[in-house]
């Protein structure tokens, strides 16, 4: 049976998604066509376009061929992955060995990046890469939104006036980026917390693997976050959301806010969010959904 994805609507950015430690990390935000891991590749994210992987482990890349090949079938374009460089011809290698498993070659698209690349994803918005600290070949991502706009002083000039100006080779607009949504996918503390994109992005979604106060130590051995870290880190994040993923079934909900609820302040406490705590996802007409919504195109069978 389907596990019961979640939803969040936090501000004007929405999520979908679940993540248990170890067992499945998925986090798509429909509208901005963008999906963080793809542990699994339930039905309700196949129509987004680009997955952004963070990393190999199997809780967050192992519906991948799964993605690649449902998007041929449902005849929609030919996925993107984003990927960790290393990542990339294993990824080739695994689709070839699907493609001789199944009988043909799903159609991908893949983009190895750095820390410090940036994708653009549509015009104005940009996929952009910083190195988490997880021990194996990893990337995070930020969604940034990049405008250009008319500088201020030039605010009461007429369209002819500007159309001359521009002729003459003056700049007259200047760019604004706005971090929508980062994401360091699985990590320990590092520099990547002192990142702007991350600090200042509308949304955080950040692990939080260990609540246990003696499993500090396994936190750090696993490349994982431990309560106190955030905590720790809240205090110098500006997000207006910070979405805790990654939790373990060994922590209920209740008691996870319960641990937090000691560390931090109120105003802290009312901006962070459980993913999982988030209302059942039910698709809607007009947004990308699963494929009963898609008009079949002649897809191979799977
Ligand atoms: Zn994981
Ligand atoms: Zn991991």
């Amino acid at each position: 049976m389907a596990r019961q994805l979640v939803e969040h609507q936090l501000g004007d950015i929405r999520l979908i998604g679940f993540s248990v430690a170890g067992e499945e990390t998925v986090i798509a935000a429909p509208e901005l066509n963008a999906c963080f891991d793809v542990g699994k590749a339930p039905a309700e994210i196949l129509a987004v376009d680009h997955v952004l992987l963070s990393h190999g482990h199997m809780d967050h890349s192992a519906g991948l061929a799964y993605y690649f090949s449902q998007r041929n079938f449902i005849g929609i374009t030919p996925g993107c992955v984003l990927t960790p460089r290393a990542l990339a011809d294993p990824i080739r290698d695994l689709l070839r060995v699907w493609g001789a498993i199944e009988g043909h070659v799903s159609p991908a698209k893949i983009v190895p990046l750095e820390p410090g690349d940036s994708y653009e994803l549509r015009r104005g918005l940009q996929a952009r890469t910083f190195a988490p600290n997880h021990g194996v070949p990893a990337l995070g991502f930020c969604l940034v939104e990049v405008r250009r706009k008319l500088k201020p002083e030039l605010s009461d000039r007429t369209g002819p006036e500007l159309v001359e100006l521009k002729k003459q080779g003056i700049e007259i607009e200047y760019t604004v980026e706005i971090p929508l949504v980062a994401y360091p996918g699985d990590t320990a503390e590092g520099a990547w917390s002192e990142l702007d994109m991350v600090r200042k992005a509308k949304v955080l979604l950040l692990e939080c693997t260990f609540f246990d106060p003696t499993h500090v130590r396994r936190a750090r051995a696993g490349y994982h976050m431990h309560i106190r870290d955030i905590a720790r880190l809240l205090r110098d994040l500006e997000n207006e959301h910070v979405v805790l993923t990654h939790m373990t079934r060994r922590t209920a909900i209740r008691d996870a806010k319960q641990v937090l609820r000691k560390m931090v302040d109120e105003a802290t406490l009312s901006r962070v969010k459980f993913l999982m705590d988030g209302r059942r996802y039910r698709p809607r007409r007009g947004l990308p959904g699963p494929p009963e919504d898609t008009p079949m195109r002649g897809g191979r069978a799977p």
